[in-house]
């Protein structure tokens, strides 16, 4: 039986002016010259599809996406539209850096069906966007949002704690310029050092000492108290919105739901088959305009891992799993699949249960990523 068509659709769009220090995503740093290329390779992509394929939520990332030139952002936008057409009440969320989202690119998107923005602000802070080695400025954060504001679109923003030295006040400055504006939605996340990086290599060579990780946690712990009384919801480990205002694209991930993908290092999953396209840009086009498929990695997600990750990706959601559902939906028992792990991280207080509904506790959430290997089995 052929399994119904992802209503989830992700392009990535690798360009950026040079690669930051702490980035590792799948980049194309200062080669702007390829982005006909680009396109033109997107297209052959997409083509591949065969017919459109209606979705609910689409995301355009990078990368930076709005490294794009105008005319070649409208083409990148008409081009997914035509593969990936919006269903009514749909959500089309487009990565931005606050530098290039002028009025003008903010009005071209929207007129085209984009619903939400998500800008990589990082930090309202000069001193944190140095380090991070961004090149917005107060100013052009202020011009993006507003111009989002403008035109009616949803305003996402990322925001990156935890940096060498940061201080709580400094965290909580940023928390503030956050809040003065109209932002529905905040994804926070600690600075991590990342095998690749220059950053890590710093790091490595002792010229950069990560924030000691009792302060981390204070400073996570503050994020979560200031933002839930400002009246968003922590919805996932990472992520803050408010009410009717989650990313619903983000979701799908959380919720083992079928995504389709394309452009290089893009990840799907369809019919129980996860596959990563090619991460090298210059290979993922290379291969498409010789006619040869883009994919490089191919997994078949048997029914036990796809309920292990069911579980671990249903309780990085705050509002945890109901275990009856888990149950039917996966056809597993879950304390054959993981009772022991469970029982040990019930007792410790890092999860709770009430009624059928089993979630991550507080200090549960604080150090979620070392439970996940025992659910994984
Ligand atoms: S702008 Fe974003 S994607 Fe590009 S290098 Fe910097 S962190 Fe990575």
């Amino acid at each position: 039986m052929t399994p119904p068509a992802p209503r989830a659709a992700y392009i990535h769009v690798p360009f950026c002016h040079r690669r930051c220090g702490y980035c590792n995503f799948t980049v194309l740093a200062g080669h702007d010259e390829r982005i006909d290329d680009y396109l033109r390779a997107l297209e052959i992509e997409l083509r591949g599809l065969g017919t459109p394929r209606p979705v609910d939520t689409l995301f355009i990332g990078g990368g930076t996406p709005t490294r794009l030139p105008l005319p070649h952002w409208a083409r990148l936008l008409d081009l997914v539209a035509r593969w990936f057409p919006l269903r009514p009440g749909g959500e089309w969320t487009v990565e931005g850096n606050p530098e290039d989202v002028s009025f003008e690119r903010v009005s071209v998107a929207v007129e085209r069906g984009v619903t939400r923005w998500s800008l990589g602000v990082q930090s309202f802070l000069p001193w944190k966007r140095g380090f991070l080695e961004r090149e917005h400025t107060g100013e052009t954060i202020d011009r993006a949002i507003e111009s989002c504001r403008q035109s009616g679109a949803q305003v996402a923003v990322d925001l990156i704690f935890a940096l060498p030295d940061e201080t709580a006040s400094d965290w909580h400055s940023d928390l503030d310029q956050l809040l003065a504006r109209p932002v529905q939605h905040v994804s926070t996340y600690s600075l991590t050092l990342e095998k690749g990086t220059a950053f890590w290599s710093r790091w490595y060579k002792g010229l950069l000492q990560p924030l000691e990780e009792d302060r981390q946690a204070e400073l996570y712990l503050a994020t979560r108290r200031r933002l839930r009384a400002a009246g968003f919801q922590h919805y996932e480990i990472s992520n803050f919105a408010l009410p009717g205002c989650r990313c619903r694209h983000n979701e799908t991930y959380w919720l083992c739901g079928q995504y389709d993908a394309a452009g290089p290092g893009a990840a799907r999953f369809v019919g129980g088959v996860r596959e990563v396209n090619h991460r090298s840009t210059t290979t993922w086009m290379r291969r498409l305009f010789a006619g040869d498929s883009p994919v490089a990695e191919r997994e078949t997600i048997g029914a036990e891992l796809a309920a292990r990750e069911r579980l671990i990706f249903g309780l990085r959601r705050l509002e945890g799993i109901d275990v009856r559902e888990f149950e039917e939906a996966t056809g597993f028992r879950l304390d054959a699949l993981a009772g022991p792990a469970i029982d040990e991280f019930l007792a410790a207080g890092f999860l709770e249960q009430s009624g059928t509904t089993l979630r991550l506790s507080e200090p549960g959430i604080l150090v979620s990523d070392t439970l996940w290997p025992a659910l994984l089995g």
